[in-house]
């Protein structure tokens, strides 16, 4: 019997969206700890139908801590469950520092983080050749503090292509601040709020209007901004093609043509 405790992403909604080892580990779980006000309360149901289950929402480290540590000392299999992938705004450093601290072995199982849920809904690539080639995954301060050298108009200054959590409630203050960076009323903007769960809506504008039409949907949490010219491409299609699959192009496994 395992005395690990796994850290477990859930993936961002959809219960499908979870890794089959995830899954597994679930389904072999006595107990498990997971975040109510986001993992979808079914998702357990489904996969861990027997196991003790603790809402972390309401409760404290130390409290989350006890439930697991107990778990081990009881020889049981522990799960803590987080939404999406536990290494983004999971606050699971601290976990594992505790459970460092008590010596209890762990492991971490990643998940699909919503920023690719988002992007999977919008069926657009993050990536594209001549437009950007970064992403940066980020988010304005809230209670929780940004250092100063990452503040949002310092990271707007790259231009790149930005997927910001935790930050839909405060939209107009990210969009005065990514305005002083690289950004223009112009440029492509898009929310996605509860990517990949039934009730998923997506909102697009630019950075002149997406506030406003975010207000008017009523989205207030549980949703991503996406910004960035790769917007462009399905309004206005493709500046460049990868050269992944330009017939002229040679790589490792193929030969292009040169005609
Ligand atoms: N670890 C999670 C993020 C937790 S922070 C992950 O990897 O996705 C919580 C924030 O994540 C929310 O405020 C929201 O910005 C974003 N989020 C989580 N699930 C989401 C979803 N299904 N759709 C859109 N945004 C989501």
């Amino acid at each position: 019997m395992s005395s690990t405790v796994h850290f477990v992403g859930a993936g961002p909604g959809d219960a499908e969206l979870i890794t089959v080892k995830g899954a597994r580990l679930l389904r072999e779980a006595d107990v498990v700890v997971y975040a109510g006000s986001l993992v979808d309360r079914e998702l357990v149901r489904t996969y861990a139908p027997a196991a003790a289950v603790y809402d972390s929402a309401a409760m404290t480290l130390e409290e989350t801590t006890a439930a697991l540590t107990q778990a081990v000392a009881d020889g049981k299999r522990a799960v803590r469950l987080h939404t999406g992938d536990p290494s983004i705004y999971g606050a699971i450093q601290e976990q594992m520092a505790e459970l460092d601290r008590l010596g209890i072995a762990y492991a971490v199982v990643p998940g699909v983080t919503s920023a690719f849920a988002a992007a999977a809904t919008l069926k657009q690539e993050l990536t594209l050749p001549e437009v950007s080639q970064t992403v940066v995954i980020t988010r304005l301060a809230g209670r929780t503090p940004v250092p100063e050298r990452e503040k949002l108009s310092e990271i707007a200054r790259i231009g790149a292509t930005l997927v910001i959590y935790l930050s839909v409630s405060m939209i107009e203050r990210v969009v005065a601040e990514l305005l002083k960076g690289a950004y223009t009323p112009a440029t492509p903007a898009a929310v996605v709020a509860k990517a990949s769960w039934p009730d998923e809506e997506v909102v697009e504008g630019t950075l002149a209007d997406i506030a406003a039409k975010v207000k008017e949907a009523g989205i207030g949490k549980q949703a991503l901004i996406l910004v960035g010219d790769v917007l462009k491409a399905r309004r206005e299609g493709m500046k460049a093609k990868s050269l992944l699959y330009d017939r002229e192009f040679s790589h490792e496994f193929r030969k292009g043509i040169v005609t």
